[in-house]
């Protein structure tokens, strides 16, 4: 009989649930908005909404899934099935997996959302067949998931893998956990806006002043990257900033664990290759006397948005005591 799983990629805008059977197969996909801002039970009856409509597509019920997985924006006990900390959803201490499991009648698994993405990518993914790889996850913050000799890393009470906040500059801008110099605030879509801004405030002759009409605050990531692909040098300038930070904290982790693949994914990435060359070439700077820069493969993530969703599958169908997931 054939078994079917449910993924669940919740993030504090959207949730993307898909369902899949034991092969691998997706047969559905569904995208919906999270409404964190209105409370946990609100966010829950989201999620189950969207599965329905998933489930009702290939018609089958809540009865016939084996198990769901959840990827969840923040620090989260995998074993418990509680969210510690999820910052973008407003959740403290949720028990989370009770809650669904109550909704939905269904086993229930969670992992962070990075680790979840990790998992896609590895198993479905740019990283197939790699034994160690790094995905890191450039967006309005910077995540990351590490897998080392075929494991997931979780570390310490699953607190591993916050690449966004390793210290790249002391004296660099002020990152949203309070220190200065963090990666997220030197590379994040976050910090590439607020470059922009500052040159739109500081009348620095660029294309964004007529992009935004002179309204700063209009200024995003994607603005900057479509200014630079017109040419503006400004805008050029600002990315290639990025790059240049993402490629020291791309050779501190490779000087750390030396791992096959670094997979960089998030919206940041999909916008042209200009940060992706700056990252490339500084790390091969930055590691040139021990040549470990050369023998990591840099690549963009193969499932895209996909990547946490994908992953949340994964997590669902293979979470086994040992932990050890096994390649469909
Ligand atoms: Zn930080």
């Amino acid at each position: 009989m054939t078994k079917y799983y449910l993924g669940i990629d919740l993030g504090g805008t959207k949730i993307l649930t898909a369902l899949a059977d034991d092969r691998g197969a997706i047969l559905g996909k569904r995208k919906i908005m999270t409404e964190a801002n209105q409370g946990i039970a609100n966010v829950l009856a989201n999620i189950v909404h969207a599965s329905q409509v998933v489930l009702d597509t290939s018609s089958l019920s809540f009865a016939d899934i084996q198990r769901v997985g959840v990827g969840i924006p923040g620090w989260v006990d995998v074993e418990a099935g509680l969210v510690h900390h999820a910052p973008n959803l407003k959740w403290e201490q949720v028990p989370i997996t009770r809650l669904l499991e109550a909704e939905t009648g269904t086993p229930v698994v969670i992992e962070n959302d990075a680790n979840a993405a990790a998992l896609g990518e590895w198993l479905w993914g740019a990283g197939k067949g790699a034994c160690s790889l790094i995905y890191i996850t450039v967006s309005t913050g910077i995540g990351g998931g590490i897998i080392i000799d075929g494991r997931l890393h979780r570390g310490k009470d699953c607190r591993a893998g916050e690449i966004g906040h390793m210290i790249i500059d002391p004296k660099g801008s002020r990152c949203s956990c309070g220190n200065n110099g963090c990666l997220e605030a030197l590379s994040s879509g976050t910090a590439i806006a607020n470059r922009g801004k500052e040159v739109v405030e500081e009348r620095r002759p660029s294309i964004l002043i007529d992009f935004c009409q002179g309204d700063s605050s209009k200024v995003t990531a994607a603005l900057v990257s479509r200014a630079a692909q017109e040419g503006d040098h400004v805008a050029q300038e600002i990315l290639t900033t990025a790059g240049y930070y993402l490629g020291i904290g791309l050779a501190n982790l490779v000087n750390l664990l030396s791992p096959e693949k670094i997979i960089l994914g998030g919206g940041v990435m999909k916008a042209g290759d200009l940060i992706l060359e700056s990252t490339k070439c500084t790390l091969q700077d930055i590691t040139k006397a021990s040549s470990l820069g050369s023998s990591v493969e840099i690549c963009k993530a193969a499932l895209g948005d996909e990547s946490g969703v994908v992953g949340a599958l994964m997590v669902a169908r293979n979470r086994l005591p040992d932990d050890n997931f096994h390649i469909p």
